[in-house]
């Protein structure tokens, strides 16, 4: 079993130790120390990186592993020997970050406990922040905030945070909150002065004011209850550095206020809309002039319009196709448009004999696009730069020649 020095000190960064096993796992060079400060991912805390030095050789650590049987397996950058002597280096700002998530989620987890009674089912530590699942049918805003305040206030009054080791029995009747799933000797416990007595291998801080701060961010709904996402101490600066960024630059576009923000972008929203209702009437109503120009130029029976549009888009051309064959009693429009993907309109008055569908299947066929439709009204859309105005053009007149 490796002597685990983090137990001890959670603040321990330098260490000596000897390589006890060398071997290969994986393809990656792994050993096991005698002693160790460096901790192994287990209970939701990833694990430390930092440096071995042996012999005037620096290696890098690169993962750290727990083992069932109490070994700590060490992934480093190159092979080291058994019965090396080394000195390891923990990277301190990694651990001292993880501390402090690590240890605003005792904090979060007992003040969801106190408050609500929900107890917490699962941590998850990640890059840029951490969740905790809380068993529960549902979690407000308001409890949230309410969660987060009693955390910070304990965070505020700076609460010892000592470490001990008891017999399982004796723990038992201590209450914790919660307790290992199996566990052989001693439990390690993690007591934050008359706040929270729980089980627990990880690295903590020494008294709570060293967590900083712990900010709440999102909140969602999961299969086991309610995840809640947070950040502590520096992570929770850098977050709200990050927000108040994103929202200066959102509030420079609208000349506003940050907080004043939300109310300009539903402003906005609602112009977008009702701008984007006036356009769609507009159109509608050249769509209609263009249709009576069109049906004007030929009195043929059927009235057969080829015609196309390079500034236009799919939506005019739709609209023109049912301005040009609705309530018309023998029409056909072949029709083709420029702007964005290029795209063929086909259609005909209800229930005349030819087949739309058809026709455009043939076209893209022709011109390596997608499309169909039914008898009477078919759409198609080929590749925006391969098929230029007087390829469409052409394809146009001799599909009206089939008809
Ligand atoms: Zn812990």
């Amino acid at each position: 079993m490796t002597d685990r020095l983090y137990y001890h000190d959670s603040f321990l960064y330098d260490f000596d130790a000897r390589v006890v096993e060398a071997f290969s796992r994986e393809g990656k060079h792994a050993i096991v120390l005698d002693r160790t400060a460096f901790y192994p991912t287990s209970g939701g805390q990833v694990h430390d990186l930092g440096v071995l030095i042996a012999g005037g050789q620096q290696l890098a650590i690169t993962e750290v592993a727990d083992q069932e049987d109490g070994r700590i397996l060490h992934f480093t950058s190159a092979p080291l020997a058994a019965g090396t002597q080394v000195h390891g280096s923990v990277d301190a700002a990694r651990r001292r970050d993880h501390v402090q998530q690590h240890s605003g989620q005792h904090v979060l987890s007992a003040a969801f406990i106190r408050l609500f009674n929900m107890p917490t089912v699962s941590f998850h530590m990640g890059e840029e922040s951490c969740t905790i699942d809380l068993e529960t049918t549902g979690l407000s805003a308001a409890q949230a905030q309410k969660a987060e305040h009693l955390a910070n206030e304990v965070i505020a009054e700076d609460r010892p945070v000592s470490i001990r080791f008891v017999p399982l029995e004796e723990a038992r009747q201590l209450g914790l909150r919660k307790l290992p799933p199996r566990q052989t000797g001693d439990l390690r416990l993690i007591d934050i002065t008359d706040f929270d007595l729980t089980a627990c291998g990880g690295t903590h801080v020494r008294a709570t004011g060293q967590i900083g701060s712990i900010l709440l961010r999102k909140i969602e709904k999961v299969k086991q209850g309610v995840r809640v996402e947070f950040v502590c101490g520096l992570r929770a600066v850098n977050t709200a550095r990050r927000d108040y960024t994103t929202l200066t630059e959102a509030a420079a576009l609208y000349s506003s206020h940050i907080y004043d923000v939300p109310e300009q972008a539903r402003k906005s929203l609602a112009e977008t809309k009702a701008a984007g209702k006036a356009q769609h009437k507009l159109l509608e109503e050249l769509a209609e002039f263009s249709a009576e120009r069109l049906l004007a130029q030929t009195t043929d029976s059927p009235q057969v319009i080829t015609e196309s549009f390079p500034d236009r888009d799919a939506v005019f051309l739709k609209l023109l196709a049912q301005k040009l064959t609705a309530g018309k009693s023998n029409v056909i429009a072949l029709l083709a448009s420029g702007a964005g993907q290029p795209t063929l309109v086909f259609a005909q008055s209800p229930g005349q004999k030819s087949n739309m569908g058809q026709l455009m299947k043939d076209a893209m066929t022709q011109l390596g696009g997608r499309g169909g439709g039914s008898a009477d009204m078919a759409q198609g859309g080929v590749p925006a730069g391969s098929a230029g105005a007087d390829k469409l053009k052409s394809l146009l007149q001799e599909t009206a020649r089939k008809l």
